[in-house]
């Protein structure tokens, strides 16, 4: 399946929910409504709609949220897609809060990798970022992934206000734990403003003058760019959509838990897939709907623009990071 700018779609990421159990500042919007039940698709819709993606090409599908493990059933769905024999991988990203119960099962359910979204080793700052005051209970849900055979990867959003000192934690934690590491950008979206873009810009800069940095050539099909630290011999990866757009590699689309097929994050609403679901459309008509919903694909984002003009307003929570 290709856009119209030459690019194969192979990646899916799936929001099973809009609900999460953090609020963490950059990401949760006050107030905001949260999708009815009766709005949200049913597991059986959203194995359906990664079946069809299957046979059109999709290899990875990453499921997400809101938190994704406060999803009812959620192990259920694992074990649907693991039966889509046509993916490389099914794989989850999680705030980790909820990881110590849900380890073992998702290796039953056949996830093989985690990526755990953590800002911070400093108890009161993970508290008045997520809040909740929960930081020792995602290492142990960390510590337990990795006992029960997951491989974890740490992804830390740089803010304004995140500090080097915090980044250089990371960095070490990770580095001395032998768990990947990446750098995110924050992004205008949701309650998150515009951040200070030298400071993204400089940031490899200032790292380069306190960690000795090796680029790496490879490539996890994403956007990360990495660089292995010498000091620990850990892997640093930057994802860098403020100081680098990378949209001309980019190889996803997104399926809110509501049911609308996103083709970038920085556009506007998408097809309704629930909709055709329930007007009894079938498997091919889905194709062809999405075939050519993925050809009007837009060429990229711009997330320079002031907040209030990037579309949509959803934050990820809403949409699925
Ligand atoms: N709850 C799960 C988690 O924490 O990983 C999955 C959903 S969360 C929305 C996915 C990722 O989006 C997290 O790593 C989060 O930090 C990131 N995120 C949320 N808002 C963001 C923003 N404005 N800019 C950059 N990353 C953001």
């Amino acid at each position: 399946m290709f856009d119209s700018h030459g690019r194969q779609i192979t990646y899916l990421r799936v929001s099973v929910t809009d609900r999460c159990d953090l609020r963490c500042s950059y990401c949760a919007v006050p107030g905001r409504v949260l999708l009815e039940r009766r709005h949200i698709l049913s597991l059986e819709e959203i194995t359906r709609i990664c079946g069809v993606f299957a046979d059109l090409g999709v290899r990875k599908i990453r499921i997400t949220g809101g938190e994704p493990l406060v999803r009812r059933g959620v192990l259920t769905l694992f074990q649907n897609l693991a039966g889509l024999n046509r993916l490389d991988e099914v794989t989850l990203t999680t705030n980790g809060t909820q990881l110590g119960s849900f380890a073992d099962g998702l290796v039953k359910a056949g996830v093989r990798r985690v990526n755990v979204s953590l800002d911070t080793l400093d108890a009161a700052r993970f508290k008045a970022i997520a809040g909740r005051d929960v930081l020792e209970q995602v290492l142990n849900g960390i510590a337990v992934a990795r006992q029960a055979g997951l491989s974890v990867k740490i992804n830390m959003v740089v803010m304004t206000d995140t500090t080097d000192g915090e980044i250089d934690s990371l960095i070490r934690w990770c580095g001395m734990g032998g768990l990947d590491l990446t750098l995110i950008e924050v992004m205008p979206m949701g309650p998150a403003k515009l951040p200070v873009l030298s400071k993204h810009l400089a940031l490899r800069d200032r790292l380069e003058r306190r960690w000795r940095l090796t680029p790496l050539c490879e490539r996890t099909g994403g956007p990360a760019r990495y660089v292995r630290v010498n000091e620990t011999g850990g892997r640093l990866g930057f994802i860098t959509p403020m100081s680098a757009n990378f949209c001309e590699g980019c190889n996803r689309v997104r399926l809110t838990s509501d049911g609308i097929l996103k083709l970038c994050l920085d556009r506007g609403d998408s097809i309704n897939l629930r909709s055709l679901l329930q007007a009894g459309a079938t498997d091919e008509d889905l194709k062809q709907v999405i075939l050519s919903a993925v050809e009007g694909k837009p060429k990229g984002h711009d997330f320079t623009r002031e907040p209030s003009k990037v579309s949509p307003q959803r934050s990820m929570s809403a949409i699925g990071g």
